[in-house]
């Protein structure tokens, strides 16, 4: 690992043609979005959120899910200058996003090429008859009108497998990439942080984030608050 510059940093992302950013809760809590780290904090002395946000709490605790789920959305929050110049960057390079992130920010941001690896909140569907459902229409009640079933969000619980067909877009937007940008995340989660290995021998791999993280190849870090460097851009 190599320690670089904003200056560096701000060169290699310029430079870069074909850019993948894999990005974390760090880059929305300036969109006033708290990370699970926080809400342990709030919640301490309930369940983990692992428990919360699990298979077996929505189907055996379902009113202990729905209220820690409706936690989890912040509806007016808006995409902060990190979602926004990714977005615009997509307008002069080939961008892709791939987020652990489920508060759909890149999208509102206007990024054309993003794949929500754990889902979203901002969609849902009928965990009994499988319809689509509006996100509005849970945030008012988990029961589904027309069969009565059980809304839930389309996010990747815990105790959950991940859906093939969006691991395998996750897998090609991270090979297809020049330069490989983490940003805002401690890169611990399994299998997110495993995408790393279907990174192009011959890219780079650049990590704009307030801590060290553990990285399996060489890279550069810029450890800071990654808002400064996106400001500049
Ligand atoms: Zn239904």
């Amino acid at each position: 690992m190599n320690y670089c510059s904003r200056q560096e940093a701000k060169k290699q992302i310029l430079d870069a043609r074909s850019l993948t950013f894999l990005t974390g809760a760090g880059i929305s809590t300036p969109s006033g979005i708290p990370d699970y780290r926080s809400l342990k904090g709030v919640y301490q002395g309930m369940d983990a959120p692992e428990y919360l946000l699990s298979r077996e709490c929505l189907e055996n605790e379902p009113q202990k899910f729905y209220d820690f789920v409706m936690q989890l959305y912040h509806p007016t929050a808006k995409p902060n200058i990190i979602h926004q110049k990714i977005a615009m960057l997509s307008n002069e390079k080939d961008v892709h996003v791939v987020t652990q992130n489920i508060d759909g920010l890149h999208e509102k941001a206007g990024t054309p090429h993003c794949t929500n690896f754990h889902g979203t909140l901002y969609a849902c569907t009928c965990h009994k008859c499988g319809e689509a459902v509006a996100w509005q229409s849970y945030i008012q009640s988990d029961c589904h009108a027309v069969c009565g079933g059980q809304i839930r969000p389309n996010v990747v619980l815990y105790g959950e497998g991940f859906q093939e067909t969006i691991v395998q877009k996750a897998m090609q937007a991270v090979a297809q990439a020049d330069l490989l940008v983490i940003v805002g995340t401690s890169f611990q989660v399994h299998p997110f942080c495993d995408l790393i290995h279907y990174k192009k021998a011959s890219a780079d791999c650049l990590v704009i984030n307030q801590t060290e993280i553990y990285l399996p190849i060489s890279h550069h870090l810029l450890q800071e608050d990654a808002s400064h460097v996106f400001a500049e851009l």
